[in-house]
């Protein structure tokens, strides 16, 4: 049984936010934390865990309800885990394209064999600011780094990773099949389990 019938998303980014609605169906009703503020705190963390559990928290503050914060990105092996939970903001804030056109320019001389990677995604449930016990949960997705884009579905760096498993990017898998293969699937999959949804 979902112990909330309602929560709070600490997520300003559509695409997420489409993607977890997606996935917590019509079990509780989920509501953005742009609702009540457009004020995004500072991610100081430097784990994905750590700026999750400070998203989660600063959503419960200003709403007052039980909130959810993910906090995701890519993981490339040959760069040392980076862009990692710097990954919205790889190319200094000028978008997912940006971002995009940067990874490409950096891993320019990185043979397929050393192009692997990995797509993460911590969630954070706290029923209060100052929940003393979050629910963590987190879900990893591995695949390779593209040498080009490729596929027009989901968000951010989804065009530069290819899936093995589906002999395709993550951008050409249709939503339904992404929200339940990938990085956040796993993550809330875990969540599911822990609420007994
Ligand atoms: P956050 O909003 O600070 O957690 O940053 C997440 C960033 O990681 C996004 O802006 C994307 O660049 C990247 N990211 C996370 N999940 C995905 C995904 O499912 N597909 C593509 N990019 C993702």
């Amino acid at each position: 049984m979902m112990p909330f019938s309602e929560l709070v998303l600490a997520s300003h980014n559509a695409g997420k936010l489409k993607e977890l609605q997606a996935m917590l169906g019509d079990t509780v009703r989920v509501r953005s934390v742009a609702e009540f503020s457009r004020v995004e705190p500072e991610e100081t963390g430097l784990s994905f865990i750590e700026n999750a559990i400070l998203k989660a928290r600063n959503a419960a503050r200003i709403s007052g309800l039980p909130a959810l914060a993910d906090d995701s990105g890519l993981a490339v092996d040959a760069l040392g885990g980076a862009p990692g939970i710097y990954s919205a903001r790889y190319a200094d804030g000028q978008g997912d394209a940006a971002n995009n056109a940067k990874l490409l320019q950096v891993l320019r001389d990185v043979p397929d064999a050393e192009r692997g990677a990995q797509f993460v995604c911590a969630l954070a449930l706290v029923r209060h600011a100052d929940d003393p016990l979050p629910i963590i949960c987190e879900g990893l997705w591995h695949g390779r780094i593209l040498h080009a884009p490729r596929g027009e579905h989901g968000f951010g760096y989804d065009p530069l990773f290819w899936v093995p498993e589906c002999d395709c990017s993550s951008a050409e898998l249709p939503a339904e099949q992404k929200n339940q293969l990938s990085h956040r699937a796993r993550a809330m999959a875990l969540l599911k389990q822990r609420l007994g949804i």
